[in-house]
């Protein structure tokens, strides 16, 4: 008779987007995840759970993952599984002596999106870059939002006060270049998202779609309109023109650059812009009236506009048509969350290119250069070319533009190492990768995503799993940190990396407060539930200000705990020097003559364009059998006129640029005539992926142009690609 085993439920918050739906898990009595549910009960998502979500179990265990730290032999391009220790040791053997003979700044680092989910990237990988001392950061934040935060920057002050739309009460919502049907939602953290579209309407709500494809999220809108990629702030000029033409003007907060904002929008009549955009001048009046008449409305636009050639002005113009019609910081409108947990907190106002790029000038941006000029960093002879990598949870080869090319210069690297669960087309390079633990091992809070929440709501996780004699995820970012500059690193040492930057953390800030003789009080069973104690007994809820909010609450409440709608939080997030908001940006309008003069741009015979995919999360869920399938497919959406006009069959060969691809044609009417549509963090290679590799796909960013740019932000381009297109 077989053995009785025991399961058990537990509780926790979906690591895998940025919807943050809570997860009802049952675990086998060998630590093995059967069963997901959405959690009922969670306050916040109610129960939802998407086809990624209910995947949880498979990718907790994916039986191809990395599991022990790996070394490779680089000449015979093999790898060799090795103790813990034994792969610090080999890190602080190799990676400080690349940096004694070349410098510091030889030294870089890339991070993926995943690090902003978890703990160990929020709380660890910070320490880790100050360790590094160099200026060569990148993550993937230049190839998706950086045209939003540096549009915040500028306007506000603190490139983290992105307004977001108040979905649950808005009467009207504008969505450009974003399909929350298919991504669930991105700087705009709302689980259910498509619930909550649909409760707009259902209470007599308008919901507007632009988009170049008749979205998932477009099928459920009162209206959709095509328009060209790439103008979409050629539109919100046309919009912004109108409100002030037809004094339509609702400005409730205190801004200053009101009069530079209608002297930028003067040359963009809807007449002039309709031309370059392919939407009516008469459509953009009407769209300028509704939302100008809505009671309240909120214009909201995501990664199809911010990874576009004019993403940062199109970021900018979003807010600052929200604040023109009174819905900037009012309910219904677009909002400032107020997250739990105390983030960073700066104190000067925001600014741009504090340092440039070596080789080609660009300017940093939060601290980071665009990712699309690492293979310039790396390619290019001269002092201070990276010859040292870092990267963390990242696969820029399939996620940055010119892929092909960033793989070429990683081969050429002195030394490499990653923090990664797979091997794959980035990390395949790497002399050493170090795996994390599963995500049930890790404790989860998410200090990132909760700040761009549509409701204000905190929820702690602990890990359900034990680890073992592995170290947990924060453990090996800290103890990589120590290792990357010859510190101690190791028990053996005496050192503990992890404990010992916990400390300094939190007595620095328990100082700076005033409250150093409180130490003992921090709840948590190790320093870095300390930490996180910390940061919510002294947030805007926290029980050491005034509030009741502490690690202890929220252990109380494992369903999470709603802390209401959102409020109005001007001048409060503010950081300009006017302490208003600043609606017409110096350097922003800097950038309108370069928009000014595409004015007239013919727009090329075809341009590609990228596309979500529910079942998919950029590179790195392919591998997940359940997932693959249906419309996870990586096929080139076209129009059926442009197959029959250019003579095309099955498949094609694409160029640009970069580069040139033979892909599958998906002939569908929901694209427009002209535009072409391929999902991106497809292309895998790699023998140890056995069902991504069964399911190949091709790397769109072959075709993307890492000298293309949005200048504001240096975020890379992906929509709007100039291709041709011929029988394969
Ligand atoms: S929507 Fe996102 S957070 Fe929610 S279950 Fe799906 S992957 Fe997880």
């Amino acid at each position: 008779m077989a053995p009785i085993t025991q399961s058990r439920t537990h509780l926790r918050t979906c690591p895998l987007c940025e919807a943050v739906c809570g997860l009802e898990l049952t675990l086998d009595a060998d630590d093995h995840v059967v069963a997901v549910r959405g959690d009922q009960n969670d306050p916040f998502s109610n129960g939802f759970l998407c086809p990624k979500g209910a995947s949880f179990g498979q990718l907790d265990e994916d039986p191809d993952r990395v599991t022990e730290p790996l070394v490779r032999d680089r000449a015979t391009d093999t790898w060799r599984r090795v103790s813990w220790d034994d792969a610090f040791d080999y890190i602080a053997e190799q990676f400080p002596a690349v940096v004694a003979e070349y410098g510091k700044q030889s030294a870089g680092a890339y991070l993926g999106n995943p690090n902003a989910h978890t703990v160990a990237g929020m709380l660890y990988v910070p320490m880790l870059l100050r360790a590094l001392g160099t200026k060569n950061i990148f993550s993937a934040t230049t190839a998706d939002q950086m045209p939003k935060q540096v549009a915040s920057g500028l306007m506000f002050g603190d490139p983290m006060a992105v307004p977001v739309p108040d979905l649950d009460r808005t009467d009207y919502l504008l969505m450009l270049g974003a399909n929350p049907l298919e991504s669930n939602g991105s700087l705009c953290t709302a689980p259910n998202f498509p619930g909550r579209l649909k409760a707009l309407r259902r209470r007599g709500g308008r919901l507007v779609v632009v988009d170049p494809r008749v979205t998932r999220t477009a099928k459920i809108a009162d209206e959709h309109l095509f328009i060209q990629p790439g103008s979409d702030a050629y539109l919100l000029f046309g919009i912004v023109h109108t409100l002030f033409a037809e004094h339509l003007l609702d400005l409730r907060i205190e801004a200053t650059g009101l009069d530079e904002l209608r002297a930028a929008a003067a040359p963009f009549d809807p007449p002039t812009v309709a031309a370059r955009t392919g939407i009516p001048a008469s459509t953009i009046e009407r769209l300028a009236r509704e939302l100008a008449a809505a009671p309240t409305a909120a214009v909201y636009a995501r990664i199809g506009t911010c990874t576009a050639e004019f993403g940062t002005i199109t970021q900018w113009l979003v807010d600052a048509i929200n604040a023109l019609t009174g819905n900037l910081d009012s309910p219904g409108g677009a909002m400032f969350a107020t997250a739990a947990a105390l983030g960073i907190v700066r104190t000067k106002p925001f600014r741009t290119g504090r340092w440039t790029s070596r080789v080609r000038a660009l300017p940093e941006a939060m601290g980071e250069l665009p990712v699309a000029t690492l293979a310039d960093e790396i390619l290019t002879p001269g002092e201070g070319r990276i010859r040292a990598l870092v990267t963390v949870a990242g696969n820029p080869v399939l996620s940055a533009p010119s892929g092909a090319r960033l793989d070429t210069a990683l081969a050429q690297l002195d030394f490499m190492v990653s923090v990664d669960r797979y091997v794959n087309e980035t990390t395949r390079h790497a002399d050493v990768i170090l795996p994390p633990p599963r995500p049930t091992q890790s404790p989860h809070y998410d200090f990132a995503l909760l700040r761009f929440a549509v409701r204000n709501y905190a929820r702690y996780s602990r890990p359900l799993v034990p680890l073992g004699d592995r170290p947990s995820e924060a453990a090996v970012v800290a103890r990589l940190a120590a290792a990357l500059t010859g510190a101690p690193h190791s028990a053996a040492d005496g050192a503990d990396p992890m404990a010992a930057a916990d400390e300094l953390v939190i007595m620095g800030l328990l100082q700076k407060m005033q409250l150093a003789d409180r130490r003992d009080e921090l709840l948590g069973e190790d320093t870095t539930e300390q930490r996180i104690d910390l940061m919510l007994r002294i947030g805007p809820y926290g029980d050491w200000n005034g509030g009741t909010l502490n690690l202890r609450t929220l252990l109380d409440n494992p369903h999470g705990i709603d802390l209401g709608p959102l409020q109005p939080r001007l001048p409060d997030v503010l950081l300009t020097t006017s302490a208003r908001v600043d609606l017409a940006p110096q350097q922003l309008l800097d950038d309108v003559s370069r928009l000014r003069s595409q004015l007239t741009t013919v727009a090329p015979e075809m341009v590609l364009i990228g596309r979500r995919q529910l079942r998919s999360n950029n590179s790195w869920m392919h591998n997940i059998e359940p997932l693959m399938g249906g419309s996870n497919r990586c096929t080139l959406q076209i129009n059926p006129a442009d197959v029959a006009r250019l003579g095309l069959g099955d498949r094609a060969v694409v160029k640009s640029a970069a580069g040139t691809l033979t892909v599958a044609l998906e002939p569908t009417e929901t694209i427009m005539p002209g535009v072409v549509s391929l999902p991106h963090g497809w292309g895998h290679s790699q023998l140890t992926h056995t069902v991504a590799r069964a399911h190949a796909g091709v790397n769109a960013n072959v075709l993307t142009d890492d000298s293309v740019l949005d200048v504001p932000s240096g975020n890379a381009v992906f929509n709007g690609v100039p291709i041709t297109l011929v029988p394969a």
